[in-house]
């Protein structure tokens, strides 16, 4: 059974179904029918014997049986008796006379035996000028049986009949309603085959639980793309930075070994080459985070953080980095900001935005950092005056590697503001960027970083 396709299940319930319901409903309409058979054949009995009355006269001292009385019509036989039970006229079936069945007035009987068994009414009445007379009509019991008999013949062709519709008409509804799953399994087999992920099953629409199935198919096959696809990426540009320092490294190492003839030669070679190496080290290690993140396995803290000190001395430390650029950093922070969450990560958080906006800020200009309290948020706010941002490059900013200029990135990786994006929202809170450049007061970036406030 656990075999059988789901259509071939579903048809033959069906068909099981419908079998047993309609041979009930039969069986019911037998029954009735053969009551009704029954009931027809004794009315008809009881109406030649009451019939029989008037065809019967009296005159001139004698009795007078009309022509039109038939001692035999249409399977009933008729019999007149005077109240000794003597035949006076009509036909009487072996063993039905009134010496070995007694007459009695107005009650159906049957009598004799199967096959030759006989419904029998008798009725007596007064005949005018002669005194009691009584009619017998006996009617064999096989009359009904041949009505009932066709009745039954026609069952025995419908039920089956019935029943062989029911199963073609049950298989063809489950095989058209579970066409659509059999799309979808195909789709799943060919993506699981090829390992192309932009196939989708396209159902289009319809309002079924199938259809909403395939639907949710499609979305989860697309997030699935979309991530693989970004995985991907990540890998290749994550190759792509670790090439370049390694190949600078192999180069200046070469040319070291080949040209250096003084000390001074090889400190130089040395100074770069360590240059690459912390380079390639700080990827790797912006790398390992994203990958501990992606994992869900990065560590996080979750205890009482006063955001308020933290955003000061992040404040502090980068009016020492703004200093060599004659940038200003001035802030604004509101006291006592209080939130839960991982101390270290949210100091990375508001130093990636802080460095930002003085790596891309102008020589001599400002650096604002604001935190305050708003409707139950902690908002901060880091705005400089600085290169600002196209509109076509804020949204793509927060994907990992994007630069907008590469050569303007002073070594950066694309990997800060991802990290400012990733601590926010693991926190509860969101991060956006804008350029405010638009009114024409000098270009510039704002980033704005909203906390919940949690005790
Ligand atoms: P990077 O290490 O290159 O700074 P980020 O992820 O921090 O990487 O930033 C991505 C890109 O967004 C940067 O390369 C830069 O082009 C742009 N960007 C970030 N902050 C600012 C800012 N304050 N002003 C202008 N551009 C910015």
């Amino acid at each position: 059974m656990k075999r059988l396709p789901i259509k071939i299940k579903i048809a033959l319930l069906f068909t099981l179904l419908m079998a047993a319901v309609v041979s009930a409903a039969m069986f019911a309409l037998l029954s009735v029918g053969e009551r009704m058979v029954v009931g027809a054949t004794q009315n008809d009995l009881i109406d030649a014997v009451a019939e029989g009355r008037s065809e019967i006269e009296y005159e001139h001292g004698d009795l007078d049986f009309d022509d039109d009385l038939k001692y035999y019509e249409n399977g009933v036989s008729l019999s007149v008796y005077n109240a000794a039970g003597q035949l006076l006229y009509g036909r009487q079936p072996a063993g039905l006379r009134p010496s070995e069945l007694p007459l009695s007035h107005a009650e159906m009987r049957i009598a004799g035996e199967s096959p030759r068994s006989y419904y029998i009414y008798d009725m007596e009445y007064q005949q005018e000028g002669y005194g009691a007379l009584w009619i017998r009509g006996a009617l064999p019991t096989d009359s009904t049986d041949t009505a009932f008999a066709a009745l039954m013949r026609l069952t025995a062709v419908i039920l089956p009949l019935l029943i062989v519709i029911g199963a073609a008409g049950s298989y063809f509804a489950a095989s058209r309603a579970l066409a659509p799953v059999r799309k979808i399994a195909q789709t799943a087999e060919e993506i699981t085959a090829g390992g192309d992920l932009s196939k989708r099953i396209a159902l289009g629409e319809g309002k079924d639980e199938i259809y909403s199935l395939a639907a949710t198919f499609d979305r989860m096959m697309g997030r699935l793309q979309g991530a693989f696809e970004k995985e991907r990426r990540f890998t290749s540009d994550a190759s792509h930075e670790l090439r370049t320092p390694a190949s600078v490294i192999i180069s200046q190492c070469e040319y070291a070994l080949d040209n250096a003839g003084s000390q001074e030669d090889l400190r130089a070679a040395l100074e770069s080459v360590l240059e690459q190496a912390r380079q390639m080290s700080s990827l790797i290690a912006h790398l390992l985070s994203f990958a501990r993140a992606d994992a869900g396995g990065m560590e996080m803290g979750d205890e009482a953080v006063d955001l308020s000190g933290l955003a000061s001395s992040v404040a502090e430390q980068a009016a020492e980095l703004a200093a060599s650029k004659s940038i200003r950093v001035e802030a604004d922070i509101e006291g006592g900001l209080l939130i839960r969450g991982d101390e270290t990560l949210l100091i990375r958080m508001m130093w990636n935005l802080l460095e930002n906006s003085i790596k891309y800020g102008r020589q001599g200009g400002v650096a604002r950092f604001a935190l305050r309290r708003e409707n139950g948020w902690i908002v901060g706010e880091v705005r400089d005056d600085g290169i600002g941002i196209a509109p076509e490059h804020i949204e793509k900013i927060w994907e990992r590697f994007y630069r907008v200029d590469e050569s303007r990135s002073g070594g950066g990786f694309g990997l800060g503001l991802p990290m400012v994006k990733y601590i926010a929202e693991a926190h509860g809170g969101s991060v956006s960027a804008s350029s405010w450049d638009e009114g024409g007061g000098g270009p510039g970036s704002v980033f704005v970083f909203r906390l919940p406030q949690k005790k």
